[in-house]
């Protein structure tokens, strides 16, 4: 399905109920500085079309409340997908955000060297999102890919860590479903969900990262997402932090990326402990080292094991640097850090942040604060979703 044409009142009325979640016409009224007769008749027009809906609320005294207006949610849904090197997630967003349901597939085929992504599932469970929710109700599939995404020509570039996706995936799904499909980068996707649901509505300038298997960076600036030139902006984990000698996917050495992963850490403490001096609670066995997770590593240093405080510190330090780099350059209100690492493992954050708040610019860092995203694991197939809802209320 494709959304209505609104223009004049119609469309700023929509646009503002959409911002507001909930409101009143005399309220639309005062905001648009329009009068109460215009609001009415086009919040008329827009029930008719079933695009919005009004519901009473009652004051706690027991007085009533005039009506309050919101975006229908049965009106149109988006099948969001978000694609990981381990995982994706798949489901289906009202227009108004509302998450119809969602749920996390691990990416099959787990043959070694790295799980491949089973991309007949994800089309198999797009049909059946089709089958159940009515094509005429489907506005698009948006889709978010943990890698270097082309915004421009909708393909992705580089996804090292995500075997077996097509790249052209969006031409796949558009010949294949006959519906728009959008495509972006997860931390782009979960920046602009920030932005349209979540706490950093209000914000102008904040940045969202992204950590877990890789890491991902998006930037709002002056209220809009950063693209840059061929839209390949946010490229934190590749900021070179350090001198070692490793080698990157990317091709060049020292990025972020190569130190705040799961799997980078764990191989870290991993390294760290199977040299002789060093004592730790979790150097039990040899055995016990090659089965270390990093749920072990959590606890462990939960429980103040030198090692691995001092593994964790320094590699939260690089992500410190990297993210100082960035305070100083673009000066934003907040930074959201998400992904699968910070869900497991918030003090990294919290470790971060301090050498976030010791190293940048002092007026930079004045009215910073680091947080956790405003979703938890909805987050990315909200993002994913949010490419469409945006486009409709534009
Ligand atoms: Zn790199």
């Amino acid at each position: 399905m494709q959304m209505p044409e609104y223009s004049g009142a119609k469309k700023e009325v929509l646009k503002k109920i959409f911002e507001q979640r909930s409101i009143t016409r005399a309220e639309l009224s005062s905001l648009l500085g329009l009068s109460v007769l215009t609001v009415s008749k086009a919040v008329t027009a827009l029930i008719e079309d079933g695009i919005i809906m009004e519901g009473e609320i009652m004051e706690s005294s027991g007085g009533r409340r005039p009506t309050c207006l919101s975006i229908d949610p049965s009106y149109a849904k988006i099948i969001a997908i978000d694609i990981g090197s381990h995982s994706f997630k798949i489901g289906v967003v009202a227009l108004d955000g509302t998450v119809m349901e969602h749920r996390t597939i691990l990416n099959t085929n787990m043959v070694p060297p790295a799980p491949t992504l089973a991309q007949e599932k994800i089309e198999a469970l797009i049909q059946g999102y089709i089958d159940q929710y009515s094509k005429e109700k489907i506005l698009g599939i948006g889709i978010g890919v943990s890698g270097i995404i082309d915004y421009i020509n909708q393909v992705v570039v580089f996804a090292p860590n995500i075997s077996g996706l097509d790249p052209h995936i969006v031409d796949r799904l558009k010949e294949r479903f006959e519906l728009p499909v959008m495509l972006d980068s997860s931390a782009r996707c979960m920046a602009l969900a920030e932005k349209t649901f979540g706490s950093s509505q209000q914000l102008s300038n904040f940045m969202f990262v992204s950590i877990g298997y890789g890491v991902g960076a998006a930037l709002v600036v002056n209220s809009q997402l950063l693209m840059g030139t061929q839209g390949f902006s946010g490229e934190l984990g590749h900021l070179k932090v350090s001198d070692d000698d490793i080698l990157c996917t990317c091709g060049n050495k020292g990025c972020l990326e190569l130190y705040i992963t799961i799997p980078m850490i764990v191989q870290k403490v991993v390294e760290e402990l199977s040299s002789m001096n060093v004592f730790s609670l979790l150097k039990q066995s040899p055995e016990q080292l090659k089965q270390l997770d990093i749920t072990d590593i959590v606890q462990a240093y939960r429980n103040g094991d030198k090692t691995v405080i001092r593994v964790i510190q320094d590699v939260a330090s690089k992500l410190g640097l990297a993210l100082s780099l960035a305070v100083n350059l673009i000066n934003p209100q907040r930074i959201v850090i998400g992904g699968g690492l910070s869900k497991v493992f918030p003090e990294i954050v919290t470790e971060a942040e301090r050498y976030v708040l010791r190293n940048s610019l002092t007026p930079c860092v004045q009215d910073l604060s680091i947080t956790l995203p405003s979703f938890e694991d909805e987050s990315s197939v909200v993002g994913s979703a949010t490419q469409f809802i945006v486009q409709a209320f534009q």
